[in-house]
């Protein structure tokens, strides 16, 4: 079945992050952790030559996707998202998210986290890092070798999150 455009935003994201660690050859270890963190803070990625138009948008414009400091994208793409619906929305039902008329769904609205920090602060980063490295390392290597579809099955096959989650909401 083909992917809904929440779904293709999803293997987007998660290509175009591992595709920026690949380029500047940081490699999915425990060693590398705390460097990783530091590279994918927004600070930082704004600097730099975004890895594909869609991050070209989010990282040259002034606005940070999500209004919280020291932002970090590294995990964008939020494993609580509920990306099978085509209009998204919250696993956790944070009263954080909203939803917001779009033109790139069926329905013309989409679940929006500009107001959530969950998922991006250095901290999460760093604890998402370490308990997903073998998953993180995994589709780092493979994901590019399969289409869209593919790609999603891989990424849901992974079960990327942390078990302690509710409590860093
Ligand atoms: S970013 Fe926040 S609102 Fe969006 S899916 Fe994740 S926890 Fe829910």
């Amino acid at each position: 079945m083909p992917l809904n455009a929440s779904q293709k935003w999803e293997v987007q994201k998660w290509r175009d992050r591992f595709r920026e660690l690949k380029a500047a050859g940081l490699e999915l270890k425990l060693e590398n952790v705390h460097a990783i963190v530091k590279f994918m803070s927004f600070a930082e990625r704004s600097k730099r030559e975004p890895v594909s138009e869609d991050d070209r948008i989010c990282y040259q414009s002034e606005k940070q996707c999500h209004n919280i400091p020291n932002l970090n994208c590294f995990v964008c793409a939020c494993p609580n998202y509920e990306s099978e619906d085509e209009v998204g929305g919250c696993r956790l039902a944070s009263s954080k998210g909203k939803y917001i008329k779009t033109t790139i769904t069926s329905d013309r609205m989409i679940w929006d986290c500009s107001d959530c920090g969950y998922g991006h602060s250095p901290n999460y980063v760093e604890l998402f890092l370490t308990s997903n490295l073998g998953e993180l390392k995994f589709l780092s290597e493979n994901m590019d070798k399969f289409d869209e579809e593919g790609a999603y099955s891989l990424l849901k096959e992974a079960g990327l999150g942390i078990k302690q989650r509710k409590h860093i909401l």
